[in-house]
């Protein structure tokens, strides 16, 4: 197609901005080789890199690319986390739709050696991992070209909901995003048609794969990048934010307050809010009153979910649904408090519930074993001393039991009242 709005440079700033919404207009939402087409051989004149995962989306962007010119510069950031099926998929693809100018572009080693000597960044602060590993390799090679093109749609994030064709950032540079309005059946019908091979990881339920310590699959109608790094507030890597002069937005720090496996992680789950729809909530915990108002809702609903029994609950009520959910919280609203206790052993020993059993509320550290004894197997802890005391290993525990549980605790000897005292573990 060929059009007067190429962009001739300098162009001033007002009228380039013009001409990206008179490009938006120029072309039928589905027609991603047009716009492809077009912004290669008029808009910016080959002065345009494609960027891309090589993730499970991936093949469709490329095969476009290699119907319009295969020696285009595609690159491949790789951060040194991926999976080694994403790794294998480069050369596959490459291979297959015959790339010619495939980059992979690497971290600056020194920059990785002085923040992320040991390679955990990406748990303890995600931003300057995915700042370190991907947008810094990025910026400088991208800072060589007018523009470039992404595969983001809207379809994946309600971020990306109003993503054009074509984006001005603020350093004068053009975005392209030929796949903006597909939806995921666009995407999966252009595979098969095309006969294109699919990421390794897809099948197994893997629908936005990125590096690996930052990807989970994602439950059937989560959306599609709701893998990514699972339980923090951070939805972009920050290589598509504007170009500022700022690296990405930094995520809110997430307090890490459940213990699970031995150490203290960010919780994936949420407290109930009022408003919340129950069809729709995910990684929600829902109380147990709620739930029984709206059973068929929850039930309904495709996303992973609590419940929340709190002290004066009945787990009876719910003990059919029990497997429903992936997390079940049990409220401790006070030291003194037993009831906890009680519906934890239901849970477990009763009902057989094999999800994740977890304490909340007035969790302290001299109730921890206790806790444990009754199938609780993860805690929310806020209290510092406790809190230390489960980062360092040293809480008090008892392994001599007046009351024994199940059928592996014995009493002691023949005057099971008699309590030894506490060890230090
Ligand atoms: S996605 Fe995760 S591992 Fe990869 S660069 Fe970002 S924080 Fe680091």
């Amino acid at each position: 197609m060929s059009t007067n709005l190429a962009f001739d440079v300098p162009e001033s700033a007002p009228r380039r901005a013009l001409q990206i919404v008179a490009l938006n207009g120029l072309f039928d939402e589905m027609d991603a080789e047009g716009v492809l087409r077009h912004a290669v051989s008029e808009v910016l004149r080959e002065d345009v890199a494609i960027v891309s995962s090589f993730g499970a989306d991936s093949a469709v962007l490329l095969h476009l690319v290699s119907l319009i010119d295969r020696r285009l510069p595609v690159y491949f950031l790789e951060t040194g986390k991926h999976f080694p099926e994403t790794l294998t998929y480069v050369e596959t693809l490459t291979r297959h739709l015959g790339l010619a100018n495939v980059r992979w572009l690497r971290p600056d080693p020194k920059d990785v050696t002085r923040f992320d000597p040991r390679g955990e960044l990406w748990e303890s602060d995600p931003d300057s991992c995915c700042h370190i590993r991907k947008t810094e390799p990025l910026d400088a090679e991208i800072a060589n070209f007018g523009g470039w093109v992404t595969g983001r749609k809207r379809y994946q994030t309600a971020e990306r909901g109003v993503l054009p064709h074509f984006e001005l950032t603020s350093d004068d540079r053009i975005k392209v995003n030929p796949l903006a309005y597909f939806s995921d059946a666009d995407v999966n019908a252009y595979k098969r048609a095309h006969g294109l091979p699919e990421h390794p990881l897809f099948a197994k339920g893997y629908r936005s794969i990125g590096c690996a310590p930052c990807t989970t699959v994602v439950a059937e109608g989560e959306d599609p990048r709701a893998g990514r790094w699972r339980g923090l507030n951070k939805k972009e890597c920050g290589i598509h934010f504007d170009f500022n002069g700022a690296i990405a937005k930094p995520v809110a720090a997430v307090e890490k307050t459940l213990f699970k496996d031995g150490k203290f992680i960010a919780d994936p789950f949420r407290a109930w809010a009022e408003g919340d729809d129950p069809a729709a909530v995910r990684y929600t915990h829902i109380p147990l009153e709620m739930f029984v108002a709206n059973r068929a809702a929850v039930l309904g609903n495709p996303h992973p979910n609590g419940l929340l029994i709190r002290a004066g609950d009945a787990i009876e009520e719910v003990a059919a649904d029990l497997g429903r959910f992936a997390s079940v919280a049990v409220e401790f609203p006070k030291f003194s408090d037993g009831r906890g206790y009680t519906t934890a052993r239901l849970a477990s020993e009763r009902y057989h519930y094999a999800g994740e059993l977890r304490a909340v509320g007035d969790v302290l550290m001299d109730q921890i074993t206790l806790m444990r004894r009754c199938g609780i197997t993860a805690f929310v802890v806020v209290h510092p001393a406790t809190r230390k005391a489960l980062e360092t290993g040293t809480l008090v525990t008892v392994n001599r039991y007046y009351q024994p549980i199940g059928s592996a605790e014995v009493p002691v000897g023949t005057r099971p009242f008699l309590r030894k005292a506490p060890e230090t573990v």
